[in-house]
């Protein structure tokens, strides 16, 4: 496995896969290629059909100057989320590159063996990890510790200061979120809300589901957000996060401790499945976030390794199935939304591991992590990321109005 810094990227949304990747992907083309003058970038799969809802074009025209973009949209390739960019000098071709963004902001270099990051973590599973930890009688954020450099809390700690302005940020913010969409941001109207709720569960609630949606519609309009583990997920962790410091006041260096154990759920999943929408579907992307916020939040309930393998199995398992299918194309419909169902369904799964008893547990995560990656094998295309299935075919196809 990769360091939790390939997890948590800081970067601006609102996808990982269709913004970061293809930007980071232009960047390494200009590093290996540098006398280019202009260049033609082809989009294939998933950045060919939502490129533009998601910003892949806008992102790759900052990123090289003089380029021409073409969306094919019929040839199949090895990954769902390729792109071919060929340089030119002078209009005589120099190199071209074949590009996959696998999710979560990570790339791989069609054919290249240069190892873009390396491995630091010799563990596979969550079985490894915690036969690790049992041995050495240590927890898994010292685990964590043993293999991550030695400025690794000094980056988390601008991860935290990262979700926490952009929060602030998306609960202040009234205007409508980028798009033909012409969705309206609705964080603020729900933190509000919850002050003229009496029954306290309900001002809870409205508490953190506000706090998804503040993150989700930040990302939504382009904002600088913290991959957990993608942009279009990055609502879910950062509200179970900033709800529980509210309630248990969590000095910085628990939440830091937190965020090691829900980084590790998400490198596992990354590792063992796939945490790309245009891969596996929402599951692999909103369905790693709520497990990686559960497993944060059991910790922060006081649970040991197995009550948060447990929650983080639970969180898994009950998005087993979710498809991708946003409207047009944007992170918008079903995708804010979606986050603070997830935070909310997070915070549970972790309750529950908490009450249930670990030796009854009949279903482990890693088997949840290979079961997630054959159900997203077994998605047609239409619910990968592709804009043409499920609501965003609906919503084009039908009756727009709801009651
Ligand atoms: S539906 Fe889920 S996977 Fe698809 S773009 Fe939205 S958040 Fe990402």
């Amino acid at each position: 496995m990769k360091s939790l810094r390939d997890l948590y990227k800081i970067g601006n949304g609102p996808s990982s896969s269709h913004t970061m990747g293809p930007k980071k992907a232009c960047e390494l083309f200009l590093n290996r290629y540098p006398n280019c003058d202009n260049y033609t970038v082809t989009l294939y799969g998933s950045l060919a059909l939502t490129g533009k809802g998601h910003l892949t074009d806008y992102i790759i025209r900052k990123t090289l100057k003089n380029v021409k973009i073409i969306f094919n949209l019929n040839d199949k390739m090895k990954h769902p989320n390729t792109l071919e960019i060929e340089g030119f000098l002078n209009d005589k071709f120099v190199a071209n590159m074949t590009v996959y963004s696998i999710g979560g902001g990570a790339i791989l270099v069609d054919g290249d063996k240069e190892v873009l990051v390396p491995d630091i973590y010799e563990e596979k599973s969550f079985m490894d990890v915690a036969k690790y930890c049992l041995d050495k009688k240590i927890d898994i954020p010292t685990y964590i510790d043993i293999h991550e450099d030695n400025n690794f809390n000094e980056y988390l700690d601008k991860v935290i200061d990262t979700m926490n302005k952009c929060l602030q940020d998306g609960l202040t913010k009234t205007e409508v979120i980028p798009g033909r969409l012409g969705l309206k941001r609705k964080a603020k109207e729900l933190f509000e809300s919850k002050i003229n709720d009496s029954i306290l569960l309900e001002q809870d609630s409205k508490r953190l589901m506000a706090y998804a949606y503040a993150i989700s519609e930040e990302n939504a309009s382009g904002g600088v957000v913290v991959t957990t583990p993608t942009c279009g997920a990055s609502g879910v962790l950062p509200a179970v996060m900033f709800y529980l410091a509210d309630i248990y006041k969590t000095p910085k260096d628990i939440m830091r401790s937190g965020l090691k154990i829900a980084g590790l759920i998400g490198n596992l999943v990354k590792q063992n499945a796939s945490i790309s929408g245009a891969e596996a579907g929402c599951q692999a992307e909103v369905g790693t976030a709520s497990s990686m916020a559960a497993a944060y939040a059991a910790y922060i309930f006081g649970g040991d390794i197995k009550k948060i393998e447990r929650a983080a199995e639970i969180a898994l398992e009950h998005h087993l199935g979710l498809t991708c299918d946003p409207v047009d194309g944007y992170v918008q419909i079903p995708c804010i939304e979606r986050n603070a169902v997830a935070a909310l369904s997070a915070l549970d799964a972790a309750k529950l591991a908490l009450y249930l008893d670990s030796k009854d547990a009949k279903i482990s995560f890693d088997l949840v992590v290979s079961t997630m990656l054959e159900t997203g094998q077994s998605l047609p295309r239409e619910f990968r990321e592709t804009s043409q299935g499920g609501l965003a075919k609906h919503y084009n196809n039908g009756d727009k109005n709801a009651c």
